[in-house]
């Protein structure tokens, strides 16, 4: 460990080596910054060891499932026998491994001093790591955040949260899930292919309630054709651990037997106990307060990630890793825009997401300010040829840009680049709809929508 017990004191000192902290220590030792990252546990963080990756890996294990079961629909004749959880971990476990060696490679080879161990913050440039001191110009807070429970529900045994679900040996028979956000429908979604019982219990009226709603109406309808069954405006009463289950009651007096229930009601910031507030770092209910420029309430101190209020993604840290190392470096980059952030649920279907939805926009900018196109995607060649039905979205100003794509369906996960361009580039339909896509592709869905509202549909029916 080089650091200020040898008399070192480093550029810049980051605490958490999640996405947000290790994109900076990337970003910062390529600017040519002396870099020093403190992790207590993993490199990679809750993105790469229990988050982004894990459930994707399973995701697609969810979708061999299906399509062995679904395969004779395409002329193939595949037996569906069982899912043997041990094999889809050691697949899962096998993804995580090589990402986290090639992360650690990276950080080798970019000269950053690794440093594992719990810190702490001591004063506005150092940071304690197991009673040592570690000293920089500049010190970045990157300490994520954690699964958040409710009052009167303890995680334990049949009670878990996404850490715990992610390593299940043995598939629950059935299972409630508290919480119908982003998480919880990926949740859901995998089980059911898995053929676990799920129910999604959400006190909101709607399945992911922070999307348009038509993209929630299209998963609800959606998870009724594969039978996963949800209760939306609906608050949980409580629930009751036994020996052989959990009884779920819910405000409307329902009660509920099931396995296994799964806790999926956001994330809580990690912030308490490492000694910001002593420092002078402001926090707002438990959230590092920061400017556009991410600093904080201490001169030198930045905080990026999911400590930071906003969207609690991992390429939202990337992005703030990113700029914070190019802000120490002097190199006076742009602030993120929070709204030209894009945002995937990753269900079987998927969402895609980027901008205002329709409702935020006729708020912001009027009722009759506001043009809508949606593009169904039965009329799109490779989204029948994959068997998916959805749609895309197009929210415009009128006489004015795109401010937000909306979609659904099978893959397009895959399409949400091309619309956070054309939403963050505030390009025009009818700059777009000049623009050739590929053919067959699901990426044409997205170029018929801008034909569409330029006034010129080619395979639509009017
Ligand atoms: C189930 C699940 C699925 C998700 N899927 C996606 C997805 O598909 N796409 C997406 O964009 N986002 C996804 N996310 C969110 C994403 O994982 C987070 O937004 C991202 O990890 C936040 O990065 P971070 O660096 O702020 O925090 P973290 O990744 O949580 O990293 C913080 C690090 O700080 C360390 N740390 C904390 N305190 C200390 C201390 N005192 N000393 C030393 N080290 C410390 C922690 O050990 C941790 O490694 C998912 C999250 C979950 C839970």
């Amino acid at each position: 460990m080089s650091d200020s017990a040898n008399g070192q004191v480093h550029d810049v000192v980051i605490l958490g080596a999640g996405s947000g902290g290790y994109a900076t220590a990337l970003r910062a030792a390529q600017a040519g910054l002396s870099v020093a990252l403190i992790e207590r546990d993993k490199l990679g963080g809750t993105c790469l060891h229990r988050g982004c990756i894990p459930t994707k890996a399973l995701l697609h294990a969810a979708e061999v499932a299906d399509l062995t079961r679904d395969s004779e629909q395409f002329g193939i004749r595949a037996r569906f026998e069982t899912v043997d959880m041990a094999g889809v971990n050691t697949y899962k476990d096998g993804v995580v491994a090589r990402l986290h060696k090639g992360l650690q490679g990276l950080v080798r080879n970019r000269e950053i001093t690794y440093i594992e161990g719990e810190g702490r913050l001591v004063s506005p440039d150092t940071v304690e790591v197991d009673g040592r001191p570690v000293t920089g110009r500049n010190v970045v807070l990157a300490t994520g955040s954690h699964p958040r429970s409710l009052p009167d529900l303890p995680i334990g045994g049949r009670i878990m949260t996404s850490d715990q679900a992610l390593f299940l040996d043995n598939l629950p028979r059935n299972a409630v899930i508290l919480g119908g956000g982003v998480i919880g429908v990926e949740f859901a979604s995998v089980w059911a292919s898995f053929e676990v019982d799920v129910t999604v219990v959400e006190a909101l009226p709607r399945l992911v309630p922070a999307e348009d709603e038509a993209c929630s109406r299209a998963l609800e309808r959606a998870f009724r054709r594969r039978g996963i069954s949800f209760r939306t405006g609906s608050p949980l009463a409580g629930a009751h651990q036994h020996a052989t289950g959990v009884t779920v009651t819910l405000e409307s007096g329902e009660r509920i037997e099931t396995d296994l229930l799964l806790v999926a009601v956001g994330r809580g910031p990690n912030t308490a106990g490492l000694g910001y507030q002593e420092v002078g770092v402001a926090l707002d209910r438990g959230y590092v307060r920061t400017d556009e420029r991410l600093r904080t309430s201490v001169d030198g101190v930045y905080a990026v990630g999911d400590i930071v209020p906003g969207l609690q993604l991992a390429h939202r840290g990337f992005q703030q890793g990113i700029f914070v190392a190019e802000e120490i470096a002097g190199l006076s980059p742009a602030p993120i825009d929070e709204t030209g952030i894009p945002r995937v649920t990753y269900s079987d279907p998927e969402i895609a997401s980027v901008g205002l939805t329709e409702a935020q926009a006729r708020e912001r900018f009027g009722a009759d300010q506001v043009q809508v196109v949606e593009y169904n995607l039965g009329g799109n060649g490779r989204s029948q040829i994959l068997a998916t039905a959805g749609f895309a979205k197009l929210v415009r100003r009128v006489d004015g840009p795109l401010v937000g794509i909306h979609m659904v369906g099978a893959r397009v996960g895959e399409l949400v680049g091309e619309a956070q361009l054309i939403v963050n580039w505030e390009a025009y339909p009818e700059e777009v709809a000049q623009l050739v896509h590929a053919h067959p592709t699901q990426n044409e869905a997205l170029g018929e929508a801008h034909l569409a509202l330029a006034g010129k549909p080619l395979h639509a029916h009017s």
